[in-house]
């Protein structure tokens, strides 16, 4: 789901970290050196099994369809073949994941009421609701009341609601956290800032609905994607309550039309906005109100995490855990022409590079530790597959060392970098750097740490669980390119093929890049299956404590 968007760093030395990454000078180690692919890594097996996983035939990999079938039945497949073992203890190459399919029917508007005048609002034109309450039909005519940033953080002594009983209410939400230099992380996003965390302490206040204002800068993508995206069926994992704790509806509302809804009642929205800066902000109730239904068809399913082992030699319980989702979004039989979202990038990259690890660990020394392969399902629903796994843990967390996401891989050749995203979390950060010295590279961080991006893919379901979780993302440094060939090419891809019909295999693609990154992800992974270290998360992470309470400290 998630998508990096990189804008302002134009200098390989404007995005150097402070302190992990090497100096410029190593990194033209890596121009003059051969590229040192581990073995058992190539090019043309990895193409070869994105252009399967990518290939209309599986229809775009959504979970509970014959395109799942497929996928499962082609990892398992190649996991076998590599001589690898099932990676649930059951004794299977699978963990069953529960989940509810939710279509909400077409027809419904939204009609808005306040200030004497009276407007219907377009589904995926001005907004986005649907329901995760496991029902046939959701009805909901309550009023608005703006929010702000509906942060609840006693650790800064911030709560957006302030006594104000919002319960019954639809519950209009800034996107982020709210604009600090010292709270909510300054630059980098909190989990505050996520609408995922909007949507839950809407729930938590009893709300009758929530919906996130969209704006385009701060979300870090545009409209389309959520106005578009699949408005189709949408999954959860089944609760026990069958959601119906959740809001009745939850959604996003397109920033112009929340604007034209403040102006209803003369209120102007970017005015409203600047006081949800302050501490002291109250909750606005509007005035004007909201009417609409949701109605769903609901199906559950089992979809499927693939789990393959490559047991350790000496401490066989100790797991170093490898992951990429599987999943895409399927296809949607209401468009013309291509209907398909084969989703070669994202993410049938990452897992084809799961694939080739496995490979390079049979082809290396047999590891002390064991080495999970897992690939997940449903990341483009929220991180559903992974989030399963947190909460049912083939292996447990405990004995979990480290968690090494891959979300798309490099398409475009060989970088001198790579993006760490959430650099400073833990030592692994320590880990990647010393690896990245030896191959001649170098590590840079997000250079967006406010959008959150740690918390936008299936390594924050371990995070959350207390697993230290890595993910880098391609570098944008590239060799023997212009300087600013990456973020072009990169800005390609977010407006032309990121959860478009166009994600497919494009002739142009150069994947020596994505060897070298496989290669340092390898390199990783060995080097942590050969230790007996046990990295831990940093001094000022939020996940240090749930890690200190499952391994206590020595
Ligand atoms: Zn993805």
């Amino acid at each position: 789901m998630r998508r990096l968007i990189v804008s302002s760093c134009l200098a390989l030395v404007a995005c150097q970290g402070p302190s992990e990454a090497p100096a410029p000078s190593a990194a033209s180690d890596v121009a003059n050196a051969p590229s040192a692919v581990a073995a058992g890594i190539s090019a043309d097996t990895l193409l070869a099994a994105i252009e399967r996983l990518a290939s209309d035939e599986f229809e775009g990999r959504a979970p509970g369809s014959s395109g799942e079938t497929l996928t499962v039945a082609y990892l398992t497949d190649q996991f076998q073949a590599l001589g690898l073992d099932p990676g649930n203890p059951n004794g299977t190459w699978v963990q069953n994941v529960p989940l509810v399919g939710i279509t909400p029917a077409d027809g419904d508007t939204m009609t808005i009421t306040g200030g004497g005048q009276s407007r219907e609002y377009q589904p995926g034109v001005d907004y986005v609701a649907y329901t995760k309450r496991v029902v046939d039909e959701v009805e909901i005519d309550a009023e608005f009341v703006f929010v702000g940033y509906g942060a609840v953080a006693p650790e800064y002594d911030w709560n957006d609601f302030k006594d104000v009983d919002v319960a019954g209410k639809i519950l209009l939400f800034l996107v982020n956290d709210p604009p600090s230099d010292t709270l909510f992380g300054g630059d980098a996003m909190t989990y505050y800032g996520r609408w995922t965390y909007k949507h839950e302490i809407a729930a938590a206040q009893g709300a009758a609905g929530a919906l996130v204002i969209h704006e385009t800068g701060p979300a870090g993508y545009p409209w389309e994607v959520i106005g578009s995206s699949p408005y189709g069926e949408s999954f959860d994992l089944v609760a026990d309550d069958r959601n119906m704790s959740r809001a009745a509806i939850e959604g996003w509302i397109q920033r112009d039309a929340t604007a034209a809804l403040f102006e209803m009642v003369g209120l102007d929205f970017e005015a409203e906005k600047a006081k949800a800066a302050a501490v002291d902000f109250q909750p606005v109730a509007l005035g004007v109100t909201g009417r609409t239904r949701v109605r769903n068809t609901l199906r559950t399913i089992d979809s499927q995490n693939v789990a393959a082992l490559l047991p350790g030699s000496e401490s066989p319980d100790e797991v170093v855990l490898y992951m990429a989702h599987w999943d895409h979004l399927g296809k949607d039989d209401s468009l013309t022409g291509d209907q398909i979202y084969n989703g070669a990038a994202d993410n049938a990259t990452g897992t084809a590079g799961l694939i080739e690890l496995a490979r390079a660990f049979t082809q290396g020394e047999l590891p002390r530790r064991s080495v999970l392969f897992l690939a997940v399902t449903a990341e483009e629903q929220g991180l559903l597959g992974s989030r399963y796994y947190g909460e049912n843990p083939l292996y447990s967390a405990a004995q979990t060392v480290a968690a090494l996401n891959m979300d798309v891989l490099n398409q475009w050749g060989r970088t001198r970098d790579m993006t760490v995203v959430g650099m400073g979390q833990s030592a692994l950060d320590d880990v990647a750097a010393e690896v990245a010295i030896r191959l001649g590279r170098v590590l840079n961080p997000d250079p967006e740490p406010e959008k959150g991006f740690y918390y936008r893919s299936d390594h924050f379901s371990f995070a959350r669980v207390g697993v230290p979780a890595f993910y880098a993302d391609p570098g944008v440094d590239y060799l023997d390119k212009p300087a600013g060939y990456g973020l072009e090419k990169r800005d390609e891809y977010t407006n032309n093929d990121y959860h478009a019909v166009s994600d497919e295999v494009k002739a142009d693609w150069d994947l020596s890049g994505a060897l070298d990154d496989l290669t340092l992800m390898y390199q990783m992974g060995a080097g942590l299956a050969a230790s007996d270290d046990w990295p831990e998360w940093s001094a000022t992470s939020e996940f240090r404590a749930i890690r200190e309470q499952q391994r206590p400290p020595q």
